[in-house]
């Protein structure tokens, strides 16, 4: 693999130029299916109605072990790989999450088992899932409920962070959901009481979700934004649209917080004579650790090594650094650490979490981001694109490359990881707020 690097890391590279964001990633899943082409994969493509998403397979029956990989970028991060703000263009998209990493280094490692598989005449089929739309899109459920997990008995993936951890820590379960409100227009001196105000029935809806706040368990988020106040100063505002997300580690604690959401919502309306719509814009489970994922992953992180930077990497990270909060800032070289096998809760939520419900699944962290770099920021879109997101990129690549060839010579681990998916999941089974008919919101090229 590391023979290998140079290459992966400018496909990376490529990717991270690109920039394509949630449904939008045509060439950016064109340049990893043509990679895995190319080493002698299957590729199906459009895959749940999703024109981006694609399967690439190799080999035939048991185990069926799948690498998760995305490749989707944010709107509004675009950013030079320098270690000061300058945006290239404006506005444009950029990796502030690093998936031009995660997915490369996904499709890296398929290829490096699949040839290992194909050298040691071992049995089983490796498949790279490419998942469109993790930032905005719920691209695995829509995949989940297409069924193209069924057939598989463990997923690995990763994810870019600014740390190397092969822990079992769960995400926040989410929902959300645009609320929106019809009144009455009317001119709003010459006839302001024959009015009834979308947005006096937002204000109110936000106001008593604020007051609920502080009556929610404490690991709970909720956020939201006025994504359409009205139109003129004199004119009451007919329409009225607010955008709404919360969160919390436990599905069922989060279905009641919901609920309460919708009354605060409903006595918005109440109060104004408006109407209520709800669409429920997305719904994403926690993850479910797995242990014996972990621990498998745990002992290869190891043998493989944090990230060390050299000279000029280290001058990157101490100009990024000297521009962030220095309360709390975590050492520097703990980029060159491994973790420890973790319980806890990371608080983000992904779309990893559905399929871990699914089949037992092994999500890894690498340090591809400068230590005390938050993801979603100018400066982890820097570093997704320089030597210092490169270098973790290989860490996860090879770390997901052994633990699924440990899969492959030792079939036993994965009854393990069954068994432990079956504890963790303890009866219980998780339900997609997504409601069933929902359908992804891909967008198709300009013709
Ligand atoms: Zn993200
Ligand atoms: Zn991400």
């Amino acid at each position: 693999m590391e023979q290998r690097a140079d290459r992966f890391t400018a496909l990376s590279r490529r990717i991270w130029e690109i920039a394509e964001i949630s449904f939008e990633e045509y060439q950016s899943s064109e340049l990893l299916a043509s990679e895995l082409r190319g080493a002698g994969f299957q590729i199906k493509t459009n895959i749940g109605g999703m024109p981006t998403a694609f399967i690439a397979s190799w080999g035939s029956g048991k185990p069926v072990i799948a690498i998760l990989g995305e490749y989707d970028a944010l709107p509004g991060l675009r950013q030079d790989a320098i270690p000061e703000k300058r945006p290239i263009g404006m506005l444009g998209s950029g990796h502030g999450c690093g998936h031009n990493l995660l997915g490369t280094a996904s499709a890296f490692a398929a290829i490096t088992i699949k040839e290992h598989l194909q050298a040691s005449a071992l049995k089983g089929t490796i498949r790279f899932y490419g998942c469109p739309a993790e930032e905005n899109g719920s691209g695995k459920v829509h995949l989940g409920r297409a069924g193209v997990f069924d057939d598989c008995h463990v997923a690995l993936t990763w994810h870019p962070d600014d740390r190397n951890e092969p822990g079992v820590k769960t995400t926040l379960a989410n929902v959300g959901g645009y609320f929106r409100f019809r009144g009455t227009a009317a001119h709003a001196a010459r006839a302001p009481e024959k009015g009834r105000s979308a947005l006096d029935a937002v204000m109110l809806m936000s106001h008593a979700v604020e007051m609920l706040r502080e009556h929610v368990p404490a690991e709970t988020r909720i956020h939201f934004f006025v994504a359409n106040g009205g139109s003129a100063e004199n004119v009451v505002p007919e329409f009225s649209e607010l955008r709404l997300i919360v969160r919390h580690p436990d599905a069922p604690t989060l279905d009641g917080i919901w609920k309460r959401i919708l009354k605060c919502a409903e006595a918005g309306a109440l109060a104004t004579e408006t109407t209520l719509e709800l669409e429920i814009s997305g719904s994403l489970a926690n993850v479910l650790p797995n242990d014996t994922l972990a621990a498998l992953s745990s002992a290869n992180m190891r043998s493989v090594g944090g990230v060390l930077y050299d000279a000029a990497e280290t001058e990157f990270a101490q100009k990024l650094r000297a521009l962030l909060p220095q309360e709390g800032l975590p050492d520097l070289n703990i980029a060159a650490r491994v973790q420890p096998v973790q319980e806890g809760v990371t608080f983000w939520s992904t779309d990893v979490g559905d399929v871990s419900w699914r089949i037992p699944t092994g999500e890894i962290r690498a340090a591809t981001f400068v230590p005390g770099v938050a993801p979603h920021t100018w400066q982890s879109t820097a570093c997704a694109g320089m030597g210092i997101g490169q270098k973790g990129m290989l860490v996860a690549a090879k770390t997901i490359a052994l633990t699924g060839i440990d899969l492959f010579l030792q079939p036993v681990l994965v009854d393990e990881a069954r068994k432990s998916f079956d504890r963790r999941r303890n009866g219980r089974s998780y339900v997609s707020k997504l409601p069933p008919d929902a359908k992804p919101r891909v967008k198709f090229p300009p013709k």
